[in-house]
């Protein structure tokens, strides 16, 4: 069921370190608990106006929740507020089995081999943390 692509790209994220870490003076910071699997993370953002400068996280959990969350800033930074909460509906869309156009899915770029992650109900709440936890945060800026 998990394809070799998948399994790569959940490998190299969960051990890419270049978006974890602590920022130094956030805008804002929010924090995500998925309490079935004990995923925790905490993002913060540093806005520059409208547009999402930066982006990292810091805390622990699942290989995918970690890969999601980094597979995630490395789409949304540099993006517009408005251009991030769309990709994140499209995600959430994607993963909680909407669906979705081809032209949407074009827009997730890398983030559409995480698709098969929604035949699993167990880990979709792991590969969306994130994702609910950052438009919580663009939405109270
Ligand atoms: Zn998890």
């Amino acid at each position: 069921m998990i394809n070799d692509i998948y399994n790569d790209l959940i490998m190299e994220s969960s051990m890419a370190t270049h978006n974890k870490q602590e920022m130094i003076n956030p805008t804002k910071c929010e924090l995500g608990h998925n309490p079935s699997c004990g995923d925790e993370i905490n993002l913060q953002i540093k806005m520059n106006n409208n547009i999402i400068e930066d982006l990292k996280f810091t805390g622990h959990g699942c290989a995918i929740s970690q890969a999601s969350t980094s597979m995630m800033i490395d789409l949304i930074k540099g993006k517009t507020n408005e251009e991030a909460i769309e990709l994140i509906n499209i995600f959430i869309k994607m993963i909680t089995r909407e669906t979705i156009t081809k032209e949407e899915k074009d827009k997730l770029l890398f983030l559409s081999s995480l698709e098969n992650i929604s035949n699993m109900p167990a880990r979709t709440k792991c590969a969306s943390l994130a994702w609910y936890t950052l438009k919580s945060l663009l939405n109270n800026l």
